[in-house]
């Protein structure tokens, strides 16, 4: 990845607006009149191109978007989705028919999980959840119905780090699709480039990193994009997850600093990691030497970007951990709530909330304990001070 820069893929781009502005025109039109019925029907059928049709297939905001999205992910096309999981469901559908498998890691984001294991089935499809940091666990739960292995590139709670080079030789082996969830390592990961064959994003997280609204994407080939869209049987369409376009202005605009913002996640969270474990506190953070995969996760970023904005810390129960939390929010360290990405930190329990889809035996297998709190680090300005404050949080609750 030395000579892929994603941030500079997205400043490359020049778009212009109807009168000279220096962002795009909003198209606020569901629909698009034509000149002539045959261009018409040639839109429809898919071959007219720079025709825009309805706003659900289409919208010049929403591929403007797109492009700027699979610029950064340095892949063909991409489909921007009003959600993260209406980025999700539709890849799935389309992937797998009646009586196909998924091999997916069991530590994923909760509404991920839950659509696998309990939606899913109705079409006759089945997921295996494993340890996905153990190839050989891996492979072994690959059959002849296998169509899909799916991993989070830093997963959703636990921040465990998939090698996204091995998993894409073991797709290949068995001539599966690799879909790979990117949301928590926007510009540090870009997994098309090793070897992922889909790649999707929340957009509500880092990306937009305003906390105002919901949004996805996803990255893939041309041909795999057009399947998507396509008015007969692509799911994107015919599901209809379609982002409205003032809001992928919206996000677009926030796109062109999240190269600043995540150095300063990257940093603040690097930081406080680092003292927190000194601290004696257990820190599980990728870029902690004793995270167990550092090393792997140390080669696969882009070093400019760091190691991301998410830490957890174990304070042992859930008494503890809500405690704790209430104190934070009270001395205005942040603020008690679900999602990421946003400037100021964010913190929750995810065994009571994110990932409460999953039942507490599964909880318990994979190490999600009842202390835990997943931080979303924000971007302080002094986080040197920060630390004080919160260390005197943890003080005051007995965990330090
Ligand atoms: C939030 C999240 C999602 C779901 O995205 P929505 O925008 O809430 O639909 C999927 N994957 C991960 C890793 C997430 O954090």
């Amino acid at each position: 990845m030395k000579n892929f820069n994603p941030a500079d893929k997205i400043q490359d781009l020049q778009y212009f607006g109807e009168f000279g502005g220096v962002n795009p025109s909003i198209s606020d039109s569901s629909t698009y009149t034509f000149l002539s019925a045959k261009t018409m029907f040639d839109t429809f059928e898919g071959n007219a191109e720079g025709c825009y049709l309805y706003s659900r297939h289409s919208s010049p905001m929403n591929l403007y978007l797109s492009k700027a999205l699979a610029a950064m992910e340095g892949t063909e096309s991409a489909n921007v989705a009003a959600s993260g999981m209406g980025a999700i469901t539709p890849v799935l559908l389309q992937l797998c028919n009646a009586g196909d498998e998924i091999v997916s890691s069991r530590t994923i984001y909760g509404g991920t999980y839950a659509f696998m294991k309990n939606m899913l089935p109705k079409w006759n499809i089945t997921t295996h959840f494993v340890d996905i940091t153990k190839l050989d666990v891996v492979e072994a739960a690959i059959n002849k119905n296998t169509r899909v292995l799916y991993c989070e590139t830093v997963s959703n709670p636990l921040l465990e780090v998939a090698n996204i080079k091995a998993l894409a030789q073991l797709a290949q082996k068995y001539q599966l699709k690799l879909v790979v969830d990117n949301t928590f390592s926007p510009l540090s990961v870009a997994p098309a480039l090793l070897g992922a064959d889909v790649v999707i994003h929340s957009l509500t997280k880092f990306i937009n990193g305003s906390s105002d609204t919901v949004g996805g994407v996803i990255c893939g080939t041309q041909a795999f994009i057009d399947d998507l869209k396509n008015v007969n049987n692509g799911a994107s369409m015919l599901l209809g997850p379609t982002m409205d376009s003032l809001r992928s202005a919206s996000i677009l605009k926030n796109l062109r600093t999240l190269h600043i913002r995540m150095k300063q996640h990257s940093y603040n969270a690097k930081y406080l990691a680092e003292k927190f474990e000194n601290d004696g506190l257990k820190v599980v953070y990728p870029g902690l030497e004793s995270h167990p995969s550092h090393q792997l996760y140390k080669d696969m970023i882009n070093p400019e970007y760091g190691f991301g904005g998410m830490m957890t810390l174990d304070v042992g129960t859930l008494d503890k951990a809500n405690e704790l939390m209430e104190m934070m929010q009270n001395e205005n360290l942040g603020y008690l709530a679900v999602s990421l990405g946003f400037y100021k930190t964010l913190f929750s329990a995810p065994g009571t909330s994110t990932s409460s889809e999953i039942p507490l035996e599964e909880q318990a297998q994979m190490g999600l304990t009842d202390g835990l709190i997943r931080f979303s680090i924000g971007l302080d300005n002094d986080i040197e001070r920060t630390y004080q404050m919160m260390k005197n949080c943890m003080k005051k609750v007995g965990v330090l």
